[in-house]
């Protein structure tokens, strides 16, 4: 009871990061492995917050604001957009969202990503939730994903994998070398990459420090 007292009172005081010491989770896979549709399923049973850098990146773009036509460009060409900005974006949904449990779902890209985010938060990750899946399925998927975004054809999408090979997988070492990397099986149906999820958040989470 007391800790859940004092956790309400944190999360109102929060002004900062530091303050809030929120539990992080990150979650990477290539693009299409299905890192937004499972975060949805872990949000209603978790009750953690989904806090997607694409989807950030996008909203940022879509409100005209005076980085807009940098992330469309990057966004268009599969390239990964300056932390700074990124990292601005995360920091601020974090500070919004009333919560102190995150899924953090395509970031850090690279390590220079990952680099600055713990420089600029001092946040480190409970663990990083990878999800595994062909490149073959992912480009089935992402070409009948039907959201419109103009990053999801064959051109664009080649460009992407190509980045999570170069970058993202070096990320995944770096977490590897820590055993804190959690690696699912992506490419069977929906329900049961979920029992694989559940598998690994049930019953708790641990804090980080
Ligand atoms: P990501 O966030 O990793 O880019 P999404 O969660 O958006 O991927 O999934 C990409 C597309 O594939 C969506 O249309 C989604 O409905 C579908 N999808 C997600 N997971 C699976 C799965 N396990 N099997 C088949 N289709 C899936
Ligand atoms: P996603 O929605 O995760 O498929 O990301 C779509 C695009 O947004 C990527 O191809 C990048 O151009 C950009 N993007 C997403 N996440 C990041 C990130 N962490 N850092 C920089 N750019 C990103």
């Amino acid at each position: 009871m007391g800790t859940a007292v004092n956790a309400v009172s944190r999360k109102e005081a929060a002004r900062s990061l530091a303050d809030l010491k929120p539990t992080v989770v990150f979650v990477l896979g290539g693009p299409g492995s299905g890192k937004g549709t499972q975060c949805a399923n872990i949000v209603k049973h978790f009750g953690f917050t989904h806090l997607s850098a694409g989807d950030l990146l996008r909203a940022e773009r879509n409100s005209g604001s005076e980085n807009g036509t940098m992330i469309s460009n990057m966004i268009k060409e599969g390239q990964i957009v300056p932390s700074a900005v990124t990292i601005k974006l995360l920091e601020r949904a974090m500070l919004e969202s009333g919560n102190d449990k995150f899924l953090i779902d395509g970031f850090p890209r690279n390590e220079e990503n990952r680099a600055a985010f713990e420089d600029v938060t001092k946040i480190e990750p409970s663990f990083v939730l990878y999800f595994d899946c062909s490149e073959e399925e992912m480009e089935k998927r992402l070409l009948s994903r039907n959201q419109g975004r103009d990053d999801d054809n064959v051109e664009t999408i080649r460009k992407r994998f190509k980045v999570f090979l170069e970058s993202t997988q070096k990320v995944l070492e770096h977490y590897n070398a820590q055993g804190k990397v959690r690696k699912i099986d992506a490419g069977r149906p929906v329900e049961e990459v979920f029992e694989s999820v559940k598998g690994i958040f049930g019953p708790k989470v641990e804090k980080a420090d």
